[in-house]
Formats: C-alpha cells, structure tokens, sequence
C-alpha cells in the first residue's frame, strides 16, 4: 500500500479494527516517513454461482461465455463488441436480479435470447448446443420456429444473417457446428 504523501511502500498497521457498521476493516498505518493514513478492507462483489447439468458449481465466467459465443458465431461476420456486450449484459441482468445461483440451462436459455436479435445461424448453432438436438428433424424443428418468429430486443437492429437465406441454406450453414457437438 503506497503512502499518498511519500509514496514509499513501506508502512506498518498500528492499528486495525471493524468499522461501525462491520461490513468492512479499517487500519491505522503510519509510513516510514513518519505519516499516518487510513485503509480500508471490504469483500468484494459476491460471485455469481453457475449449476450444472450434473449439479456441481462454478464461478460464473464471462470469458467462457464469451468463448462459447464465438464458436457459435465462427465465420458470422459479428463485431466482437457485440458480443462482449450481450454478456455483460447478461451478467448486469443476472445482478440486478439480486440472483446469486443461475442453472447453466438458464444462463443458456438468457443467451439464446439475446442471440437471437443478432444472428439466426449463430443462434442456431448455440442452441444446438445448449438444448442438446437429438436428431436433425429437431434441429429443423428449431428452425421452422425460428423463421416464424424473429422478435427484436430493446430496438436494436438485427445482423441481416440470414437474408433471404431459405430454411435449408441455413440449414446447411449451422449444421457443421451442430453436428460437431453429437457425440
Ligand atoms: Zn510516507
């Protein structure tokens, strides 16, 4: 902890005990230069709790999201602020829910939706992912639903992904990603 009036590292706690409130340490330091100053430790933000399928527990990860995002959206053309945007997003929407456990279906479901606005292919993809299709005729399905109702989130624009793309185009055009992720 740098001393705001030398700068110096070097500084010892004299003092050291919870505020009023109790929701945070507050210590007394005095530097080497002789002056004195005050710190305060408080816990971070909580962390968000992802659960699994198999119900085991994970921090949530933007960056994992994020990585999943791209792999449906490989060769779309999507900035990657945009997507970087959609999680945070997500996150601010999980927060500001006060939510501290989210199942990795919703967390999934939540993107889907999101997704949806920007790219039909790479939501396609996403999905094929997350509800796991079980054959092609799901997977189309999926797709008929998709062309009968493309809803706009918030106003904003969607990608033209698809234009005028037919439903077997866009077929073919997310079924490597879906037929990558079949075991
Ligand atoms: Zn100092």
């Amino acid at each position: 902890m740098k001393c705001p009036f030398c700068g110096s590292t070097e500084s010892r706690v004299i003092d050291s005990r919870d505020t009023e409130a109790g929701d945070a340490v507050r210590r007394r330091r005095e530097c080497e230069c002789g002056r004195r100053f005050t710190t305060y430790e408080r816990i971070d933000e909580m962390p968000l709790l992802v659960v699994k399928r198999d119900g085991h527990e994970e921090v949530f990860s933007r960056r994992k999201l994020l990585n999943g995002l791209l792999r449906a959206c490989e060769k779309r053309e999507i900035p990657l602020e945009r997507l970087e945007a959609l999680v945070a997003r997500m996150e601010t929407q999980l927060r500001t829910a006060g939510v501290q456990r989210v199942a990795s279906a919703e967390i999934g479901e939540r993107a889907l939706r999101l997704l949806r606005s920007l790219d039909k292919v790479a939501y396609v993809r996403f999905a094929s992912v997350y509800r796991q299709f079980e054959d092609v005729e799901e997977f189309q399905d999926e797709l008929r639903r998709l062309e009968a109702h493309v809803p706009v989130l918030d106003g904003q624009e969607p990608i033209a992904a698809l234009g005028e793309m037919q439903g077997a185009e866009a077929l073919a055009a997310a079924a490597p990603a879906a037929a990558r992720t079949r075991r």
